[in-house]
């Protein structure tokens, strides 16, 4: 990539950043993809989403599929596996760096999404893959008639409780409150499956193992009594934390982390915009995803526009 400076580079091939590449391209931008992993975005790991306007059910995987073949209709050059290093956004060419190269931009537009937040007790970090998981849709298979737990009381615990009951033969569903916070048509739907147990005003205080993990330590919120489950897997579901630790110095970002936008997914940093889960956007689902990514495809163009015009009228 020596040398070559794209109009745009998104950092991110989930629905966000591959809508903002079919926008750019239908616009006459140059635009490239660069991810740490494979396209696809977190969604690839979702079981069912079933609220995708025009699809009624489909499979997380499946959807991320088509959004791939359709931006491969374009000229978007798509860099998969490629670990940011460094990172220079704030220069009018925006400069980033990874293990194999570099690539140079006018203009970038941030997608790189949220990753599960981690519980933060004893037992947590040492059991990953040994009985702690953050994505049922991966790991699920592995706890066929066993015992299982997820923690959270948003639309991802709920669902991914759900799911889980395909494999285990009982999932305990526990919740720090006494009432969730996920759509109402999912929680009637856990409230009629008899495979999952909820377990309310009740926190995780430590997961137990011994070479894996064996059980939980839950505490009751409202008398503070302590109590084990023995069980076989915990699936924390308990919200997002933004992917944003590369960016801090140069884009400035909201309290909780993510990246402050305006309505045309700018942010305060010159050519730089932020789309999807990362940003600090007030609903994270995949439709919403789109549709900044749409935005932010449109007003890069323009963007790129009018940077031309000013550097004609100023002769360079
Ligand atoms: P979320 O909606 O933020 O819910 C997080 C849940 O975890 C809350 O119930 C919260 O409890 C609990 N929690 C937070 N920190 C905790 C801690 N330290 N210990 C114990 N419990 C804790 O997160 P999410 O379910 O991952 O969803 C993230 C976003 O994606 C949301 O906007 C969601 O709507 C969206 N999403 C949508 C779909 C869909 O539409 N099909 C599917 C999945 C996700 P409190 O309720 O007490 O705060």
């Amino acid at each position: 990539m020596k040398d070559k400076v794209f109009d745009c580079i998104i950092i991110g091939g989930g629905p966000a950043g591959l809508s903002a590449a079919l926008y750019c391209a239908r616009g006459g931008v140059e635009a490239a993809i660069i991810d740490s992993s494979a396209m696809g975005g977190t969604p690839v790991n979702y079981c069912e989403i079933e609220n995708y306007l025009g699809f009624s059910k489909i499979q997380g995987y499946e959807l991320c599929e088509k959004f791939e073949e359709h931006v491969d209709n374009f000229n978007i050059q798509k860099f998969p596996y490629e670990e940011i290093q460094k990172i220079d956004l704030v220069s009018s060419i925006k400069k980033i760096t990874t293990l194999n190269g570099e690539f140079l931009a006018h203009s970038v537009i941030i997608a790189t999404g949220a990753k599960p937040k981690k519980l933060g007790i004893k037992g947590e970090l040492e059991n990953i893959g040994h009985g702690v998981s953050y994505c049922a849709v991966c790991d699920g298979s592995f706890y066929k008639d066993k015992v299982v737990a997820v923690v959270g009381g948003g639309n991802s615990a709920l669902e991914e409780a759900l799911y889980l009951t395909n494999h285990a033969k009982k999932v305990y569903l526990i919740h720090r409150r006494n009432e969730y916070r996920a759509d109402e048509i999912v929680q009637k739907r856990v409230s009629a499956n008899k495979k999952i147990e909820p377990v309310l005003n009740s926190t995780v205080e430590e997961i137990l193992s011994d070479e894996k993990v064996y059980g939980i330590k839950i505490k009751d919120t409202k008398t503070n009594e302590t109590n084990v489950i023995y069980l076989d897997g915990i699936f924390p579901y308990i919200g997002l934390e933004p992917n944003t630790e590369m960016f801090q110095s140069q884009i400035q970002l909201d309290k909780n982390g993510f990246i402050e936008t305006d309505c045309e997914m700018k942010t305060k940093t010159q050519g730089v915009y932020a789309i999807g889960d990362v940003r600090n956007t007030p609903l994270r689902q995949v439709i919403t995803a789109v549709a900044d990514g749409a935005v932010a495809g449109v007003k890069v163009s323009e963007y790129l526009l009018e940077k031309k015009l000013q550097l004609q009228n100023t002769g360079k």
